[in-house]
């Protein structure tokens, strides 16, 4: 019986995780939940799952959850502490990463400072400080298995095979709701249009991500941390229909991909069962049906956040912090129908070109840096907001 933490057990995600162990409870249970502020979901997840402990960011949420769990045996707990405590419980073999933002960043790394084995779908503490966690990692002896699904492909593809042999990897990307507007199109995109991904089901901020592509921007830096392979030997094609989750190509130019329909399930149950894999009752690829897989290079003019993500990593340090705190304001902002959608990227660059990069020695520059950059941003974000005069 592996014993299961979820950071984010309300989200896409977490949802998709907890689906996964009601199915499974011979192999899986859960004993540890936590979410921001989501009383009713988190509720519904207390009732069915019975966790020892679950944990809300939202300390007035939290106090609601009490109220309404009186009686029940688990233990609710609230705020960063108790963020903290869940993911360390004593109990817990695998701690699920699938808060959304840095805000992962603090219980994420207590985990792996507690021993706990990680599955990383939270993608964005790794961008903030993955040299840290990674080496944070190998002193306690903890695995960080990806599910993020190109990473869980790459990984998926490398196995039994030698690192040293690794010439590129292949990221694939989807392209987004966006792929064929034109520059003059893009202006003038709605939150409504920017959320409409083709192929995945996500949290709404990842969902902006992918069709900024910053998600693949994210990707990329994460994949330098998760695999320890330089940028220069990692690459991005856009492939529409999301079959293809990535690619490793070796020295002798053979390629090994992981393939399959889009549903998350697959590379959480990866993650969580690792090496093993579960008989999971999802439909099967049928590549006949599909007929056509298409290509793409990724357009960097129009989608300048991938772009933006190479730029951060080649500076290295806090940029890459700086950059994913900027991009969490920015996309808020458009969210909140503040700024249109190209002025993500402008609020982007315009932090990063601000910004004076100093290493990630301590988790505290990392934080220094995300609480600099969203402040920065945020004045930014009010410049490109405020009316016309
Ligand atoms: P989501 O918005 O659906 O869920 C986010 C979860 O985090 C919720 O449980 C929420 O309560 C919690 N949360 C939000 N803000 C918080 C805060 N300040 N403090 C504590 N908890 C907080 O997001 P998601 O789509 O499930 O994505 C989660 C992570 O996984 C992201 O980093 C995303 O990039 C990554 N990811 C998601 C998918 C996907 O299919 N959804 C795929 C790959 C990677
Ligand atoms: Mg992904």
């Amino acid at each position: 019986m592996k014993r299961i933490v979820i950071l984010g057990s309300t989200g896409s995600i977490g949802t998709n995780t907890l689906d996964i162990i009601s199915k499974f409870t011979e192999k899986f249970q859960a004993v540890g939940l936590t979410a921001n502020g989501n009383v009713d979901k988190l509720e519904e997840q207390v009732r069915t799952f019975s966790p020892a402990v679950v944990a809300m960011a939202d300390r007035a949420a939290a106090e609601r959850l009490r109220a309404r769990c009186k009686g029940l045996k688990t233990t609710i707990l609230s705020g960063t502490d108790g963020l903290r405590q869940t993911a360390t419980l004593a109990e817990a073999d695998l701690v699920i990463s699938a808060i959304v933002g840095g805000a992962g960043l603090v219980p994420t790394l207590a985990a792996i400072t507690a021993g706990k084995f990680v599955a990383l779908a939270n993608k964005e503490p790794m961008v903030m400080a993955g040299r840290l966690m990674q080496e944070e990692a190998r002193k306690r002896g903890v695995r960080i298995f990806p599910v993020d699904s190109e990473h869980s492909a790459l990984f998926q593809s490398m196995e039994g095979h030698r690192v040293e042999d690794i010439r590129r990897l292949i990221l694939t990307a989807s392209g987004g709701p966006l792929w064929n507007l034109t520059k003059e199109q893009l202006r003038d995109v709605t939150v409504e249009q920017a959320l409409k991904h083709p192929n995945w089901k996500m949290g709404d901020k990842i969902t902006i991500d992918s069709a900024t592509l910053m998600n693949k921007g994210l990707e990329v830096v994460e994949a330098r941390w998760l695999f320890d392979i330089p940028a220069s030997k990692i690459e991005v094609v856009v492939h529409r229909e999301s079959i293809i989750h990535s690619l490793v190509e070796y020295a002798d130019r053979s390629v090994i991909a992981q393939l399959g329909l889009p549903d998350m399930r697959t590379p959480i149950a990866y993650a969580m069962n690792y090496p093993e894999r579960i008989p999971l009752d999802l439909p099967s690829l049928n590549l006949a049906q599909i007929g056509t897989l298409t290509f793409f290079n990724p357009d960097h003019d129009r989608f300048p956040c991938l772009t933006l993500g190479y730029d951060a990593l080649r500076i290295g340090g806090t940029m890459p912090a700086a950059m994913n705190a900027a991009n969490e304001v920015a996309v808020q902002a458009f969210l909140d129908r503040r700024i249109g959608f190209l002025g993500i990227a402008e609020s982007i660059r315009r932090t990063m070109d601000a910004h004076k990069p100093v290493e990630v020695s301590t988790v505290e520059d990392a934080l220094h840096t995300d609480a600099w950059a969203r402040a920065k941003a945020g004045d930014v974000v009010n410049s490109l907001s405020a009316p016309a005069r």
